[in-house]
């Protein structure tokens, strides 16, 4: 029975995730069971449950339901062996065991990996950490709502699940809500549907908490955005917090109600920065050594890191996906991972990446920044003020795109290979000991990056 439904869903996960996925993570796993709401799913090892969790765990259970079973959350067995049936009494989940487990019927699941002790806290956040985790505290807040919003893959979403989480801890009777705003609406267009308008209206006023993510969504959906305004109003006026994200301000969010836009600003509004080069660094260190708790034979090797943060600069949602993809790489080859091998594993990632910083991008940034004329940057001039500005033009090229030496020799004015190599290598040299030069070039590098 559960071989002959896991055989059908795989059939259909194939067809979504890709044969090369699918053979990677979900053959492995086999259904063992389906009991009051929960899929359990033996898994070889605690690394693909956890990675099958996180990026397929809905599209699971969206094929499982489709296949007729009532499936609400999945919990991953790990080991070969079938596992012991749980009591029907005894609801608690057997170890290890991850679950997807919504907080109220009308919100969407939590990652349990959403965390604030895995939130790491940077420049660029901190701010909006602070904000979120006084929120969770529960206390006399001050601000409500508290607006967070900031551009992809920055860890909104992230802060939300963990306020979310923390705040249930602290006050485990209380409701939480949690959604994306297109989940408001296609609930609200299910409730005029169904003609039960008043129990969706009570629902959501009865909350403790209501978190709303990716509000921008509803921007230009005028009867979805009045609903959202009165529920809005009705939480605030009974002193319940909210907490919402979207991807920019709400002044700059078009198609907002101006009404919507201002009680909004009455709280407290928190943007995320783009990253930092240390603040990428520090999410990869703690990802890495969260992963080495599990696996102590896997070994990053010297430099990787460095050059991952180096090299992703959009978003940590990227980055993760990158180091992710190193691991798979790292578990299923038992090698470790050189500079090499990640260079090689992740072609892709990085060259999407390079088409951020371009050659004409350094070159304008780094005459500005010396104060010298474009033309003069690429143009035959030789004297010293000119000259080495160039050569560190020449130097962040390299560095920064993967143009070859070729490339970047016709875009400074026709030059040799060998005179950008030259370029290059004596920046590297003057790095060493002149450290104000050292200093300009790290701040056109993040100038650059960020
Ligand atoms: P957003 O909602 O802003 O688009 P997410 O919250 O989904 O971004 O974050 C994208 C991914 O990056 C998530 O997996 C999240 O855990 C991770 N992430 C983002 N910022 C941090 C951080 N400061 N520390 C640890 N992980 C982070
Ligand atoms: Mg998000």
């Amino acid at each position: 029975m559960m071989d002959k439904i896991w055989g059908q869903a795989c059939a259909e996960l194939e067809g979504s995730v890709g044969p090369h996925n699918y053979n990677h993570w979900i053959k492995p796993l086999r259904l063992t069971s389906i009991d009051e709401g929960a899929a359990r799913l033996v898994s070889p090892t605690r690394f693909i449950s956890d990675w099958v969790n996180r990026h397929y765990g809905n599209q699971i259970l969206e094929v499982l339901n489709r296949q007729g079973a009532t499936v609400e959350r999945l919990r991953f067995d790990v080991g070969s062996a079938a596992p012991k049936p749980v009591p029907a009494n005894d609801p608690a989940p057997a170890q290890p065991t991850t679950r997807i487990a919504p907080r109220a019927d009308l919100g969407a699941p939590l990652d349990p990996r959403y965390t604030f002790s895995n939130f790491v806290v940077g420049k660029p956040n901190e701010l909006a950490h602070a904000a979120a985790r006084r929120v969770a505290e529960g206390g006399p807040v001050g601000f409500n709502p508290l607006f967070l919003y900031g551009g992809v893959g920055l860890g909104k979403t992230h802060l939300m699940h963990a306020i979310a989480h923390e705040y249930g801890v602290r006050h485990p009777n209380a409701q939480v809500l949690y959604l994306s705003a297109e989940q408001f609406m296609y609930r609200f267009v299910q409730a005029l549907r169904e003609s039960s308008i008043m129990d969706f209206k009570s629902m959501f006023r009865n909350v403790n908490m209501l978190m709303v993510d990716d509000v921008q969504f509803i921007a230009g959906k005028d009867s979805t955005q009045e609903e959202f305004f009165h529920t809005f109003n009705a939480l605030v006026d009974q002193g319940k917090q909210i907490v919402i994200s979207a991807d920019r301000a709400p002044a700059e969010i078009k198609g907002l109600e101006e009404r919507i836009k201002s009680r909004l600003s009455c709280g407290l509004i928190v943007d995320l920065h783009p990253t930092t080069y240390e603040l990428r660094l520090g999410i990869l260190q703690s990802k890495t050594e969260a992963f080495h708790r599990q696996h102590p034979d896997l070994v990053i090797g010297a430099g990787v890191l460095e050059f991952l943060a180096h090299r992703i600069s959009t978003n940590v949602r990227v980055l993760e996906g990158a180091l992710q993809r190193l691991f798979a790489h790292a578990s299923l080859l038992r090698r470790e991972i050189t500079l090499e091998v990640a260079q090689e594993c992740l072609t892709d990632i990085l060259r999407t990446n390079d088409r951020k910083i371009s050659i004409d991008d350094i070159q304008r940034k780094v005459a500005e920044h010396y104060n010298i004329r474009l033309a003069d940057m690429i143009g035959p001039k030789r004297a010293r003020n000119v000259a080495r500005p160039r050569q560190i033009a020449m130097y962040l090229c390299k560095q920064l795109t993967s143009r070859s030496l070729p490339e970047i020799g016709r875009r400074f004015g026709g030059r040799d290979h060998t005179t950008i190599m030259h370029g290059v290598r004596k920046v590297d040299e003057l790095m060493g000991d002149d450290t104000a030069l050292a200093e300009d070039v790290a701040v056109l590098r993040r100038m650059l990056e960020g």
